[in-house]
C-alpha cells in the first residue's frame, strides 16, 4: 500500500466521522398537498408555513460547537423580504443567532467582485463536492490534475470557504475582518456584530478546520497564512444575524446586488448571479441536489439553524430554527421554505 493511499484512507475516516455531528433525521421532503386553489398572499403563505411546522420537533442542534448545542429548539422565525422592500414575518423573526456557513455567500460576493469570475473558478472551484461540508477527503479528490477542479472545490464547503477567506485583501487580520463584516453589514442594511461566545467556542476546538487550511496550503491553494485565515474564517461564521437580516441579505442578491431597504448597491448583478449559481450547486451541503430538485431555489443554510432561499428578481425567504437534519440543514427551515415556495408557485425552473 502506498503512503498516499493510507493517507486517503485516514482522510476518508475523518470525512465519514464528520457526517455524524447532527440528528438522525433525513433531509426534509416537500409536503404532499395540492397547490392552494385560490391565489394566496405572501403573508398567508408565511402564516401557513409557521403554523404547519410550529410543533415539528425533528432534528437536533449541532453538538460539535458547544454554544450551538445549547440553542433553544423552540425558537422558530420566518421572514420574507421582497425586492421592493416589503417585509412579511411570523414567529421569532428578530432573534439573534450565529450566521455560521451562511456567511460564506457574502464573503464570496466580496472576493468574486475583486478577483473576477475566472480567478474564482481557477483558484477555488465551483463544482459541488457531494461530500460533507467539512470534508478533507474532498480536497484530495478535487485534484485538478484528475478532475480539472482545483482542490478547495467550491466556496460554500469549508475548504473552499477557507480558501475564499484567504483571498480577502488587507494588511492585517483586523483589516480583513473589517472588510468581511462591513460587506455582510451592507447586505443586511445594518451593522452586524461578532458573537464573542460563539467565536471563543469555535476557536477553542478548531483543529479540523485548521487541518483543512494546512492541507490546502500544502497544495498552494491557500492564499494567506493558515492560522490567520482560520481566525478570519471563524469570525466570519460567528457574527450574529436575525431571520429578518438573512431575508434582507438574500433579497439584496435577488435584487441584483441592490439592498431593497437601504437602496445601496452592495454588489453588482453579475456577482449576484454567480453567487446564486454557487448556492444552487452547494448551498445545502451534500443534499444540495435533492433540495434543488424538490424546491428549485438557490439557498444557503448554516449549522446555527439559519437558512435563506432566493427567488431571483422577486424575494428572499429566511428561516431560523436550530434543529438540523443529518446533513446540517435546519429541518423546519427547509419545510417552511418548501411550503412557502409551493403555496406561491415559485421555482426557478418553472416556465411561467
Ligand atoms: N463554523 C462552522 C464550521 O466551520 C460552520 C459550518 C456550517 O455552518 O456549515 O464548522
Amino acid at each position: 500500500m502506498t503512503k498516499q493511499k493510507s493517507f486517503l484512507e485516514y482522510l476518508s475516516i475523518v470525512s465519514i466521522a464528520s457526517c455524524v455531528f447532527f440528528g438522525p433525521t433525513q433531509a426534509a421532503t416537500a409536503r404532499d398537498v395540492p397547490q392552494p386553489t385560490h391565489p394566496i398572499t405572501i403573508q398567508e403563505a408565511v402564516n401557513r408555513a409557521y403554523n404547519d411546522y410550529k410543533s415539528n420537533t425533528d432534528g437536533s442542534n449541532a453538538s460539535y460547537i458547544p454554544y450551538l448545542e445549547k440553542a433553544n429548539t423552540k425558537l422558530y422565525g420566518i421572514v420574507v423580504v421582497t425586492i421592493d422592500g416589503k417585509i412579511f414575518k411570523a414567529g421569532d423573526a428578530d432573534y439573534f443567532f450565529p450566521v455560521e456557513s451562511i456567511s460564506k455567500i457574502f464573503t464570496l460576493a466580496h472576493v468574486l467582485k475583486i478577483q473576477g469570475a475566472n480567478n474564482l473558478k481557477n483558484k477555488i472551484g465551483v463544482n459541488a463536492t457531494g461530500l460533507p461540508f467539512n470534508s478533507a477527503l474532498a480536497i484530495e479528490l478535487n485534484n485538478d490534475k484528475l478532475t480539472g477542479s482545483p482542490p478547495p472545490g467550491n466556496p460554500l464547503v469549508n475548504a473552499g470557504a477557507i480558501a475564499t477567506a484567504s483571498l480577502v485583501e488587507g494588511k492585517s487580520l483586523e483589516e480583513k475582518w473589517n472588510t468581511v463584516i462591513k460587506t455582510a453589514s451592507a447586505f443586511a442594511g445594518r451593522p452586524l456584530t461578532l458573537n464573542k461566545d460563539v467565536y471563543d467556542s469555535e476557536m477553542a476546538d478548531n483543529q479540523h478546520n485548521l487541518a483543512i487550511a494546512i492541507l490546502l496550503k500544502s497544495y498552494h491553494y491557500l492564499y494567506a497564512d493558515s492560522a490567520e485565515t482560520i481566525d478570519l474564517y471563524t469570525r466570519e461564521c460567528s457574527y450574529n444575524v436575525t431571520a429578518k437580516d438573512l431575508a434582507v441579505m438574500g433579497a439584496t442578491l435577488a435584487n441584483g446586488g441592490n439592498n431593497p431597504l437601504t437602496h445601496q448597491n452592495v454588489t453588482d448583478e453579475e456577482t449576484s448571479m454567480r453567487v446564486l449559481a454557487v448556492m444552487a450547486t452547494a448551498g445545502l451541503y451534500n443534499t444540495s441536489g435533492e433540495w434543488l430538485y424538490n424546491v428549485g431555489l438557490p439557498a444557503k443554510s448554516g449549522v446555527g439553524g439559519g437558512i435563506v432561499a432566493v427567488v431571483p428578481g422577486k424575494m428572499a425567504i429566511a428561516v431560523y430554527s436550530s434543529p438540523l437534519d443529518a446533513a446540517g440543514n435546519s429541518v423546519r427551515g427547509q419545510l417552511a421554505i418548501q411550503s412557502i415556495a409551493h403555496d406561491l408557485g415559485i421555482n426557478i425552473f418553472k416556465n411561467k
